[in-house]
């Protein structure tokens, strides 16, 4: 798997989307965008959310085009429920992208998910970019690199889960038409891969980008404002 490159206002785009998801819960509008990223062209900010649609950064609604997700965050809610250390409350598309969040944002995290098989709590806490604590200890994630077009993304998919134990990931999970490769990870393992994904391309390396205050303040890793963390 390789993370596709990204260009300037591709970066920059990204990240304000991820800001904005965080701090108010919702994807920005193409007004807030333009001028966030002091582009006046809309065609190059249309562009440039086409072509990270297509690099699958982002989901967006075929007809709106409203943004739906930025990985690894989901704007509508899902099971994997990720706490930030600065007390920031978000949902990861899959589980994969959970492990990500935390590695996007440069910040502790605390995951809180279920077993697709048995519903059981999976706990995860990261900290400095290390697993401090999971339960359950035998905890897996099934991890589905989908070469089929029934997806809308490719290699970041909402039926990568997280399992409580090998012996949870039972038959009905594995080798569907619409799955047809399954891969088993530990955590080290899922981690590792999340690394990989999102390690290469933190937000926080975006802090000498031009972006409005707030954005800025969330990139370069400051105090937040308190007044719009979400309650669960
Ligand atoms: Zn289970």
């Amino acid at each position: 798997m390789l993370t596709p490159e990204l260009t300037k206002i591709e970066l920059e785009l990204r990240a304000y989307i991820l800001a904005t998801i965080l701090l108010q819960g919702t994807g920005p509008g193409l007004e807030a965008m333009m001028a966030a990223i002091k582009d006046p062209s809309q065609a190059r900010v249309r562009a440039g959310l086409r072509s990270l649609e297509r690099k699958k950064w982002i989901v967006r609604q075929p007809n709106s085009k409203e943004i739906l997700a930025a990985y690894p965050l989901s704007i509508k809610p899902t099971e994997h429920a990720v706490t930030l250390s600065a007390g920031y409350h978000v949902f990861a598309v899959c589980a994969i992208d959970a492990l990500g969040v935390p590695l996007t944002f440069s910040q502790d995290a605390q995951i809180h998910s279920l077993c697709k098989s048995c519903h059981s709590d999976i706990a995860i806490e990261i900290s400095e970019g290390e697993i401090k604590r999971r339960q359950p200890e035998g905890l897996r994630v099934l991890y589905t690199p989908l070469k089929t077009s029934t997806c809308p993304v490719s290699y970041h998919c909402p039926t990568i889960s997280f399992f409580c134990s090998s012996a949870h990931i039972n038959e009905g999970f594995l080798n569907t038409p619409a799955q047809p490769v399954n891969v088993f990870l530990t955590l080290a393992q899922a981690f590792q891969l999340a690394r990989h994904i999102f390690g290469a391309q933190p937000v926080e390396a975006m802090g000498d980008q031009p972006f409005d205050g707030r954005t800025a303040q969330l990139l370069l890793g400051l105090a937040f404002p308190p007044g719009n963390k979400r309650e669960r």
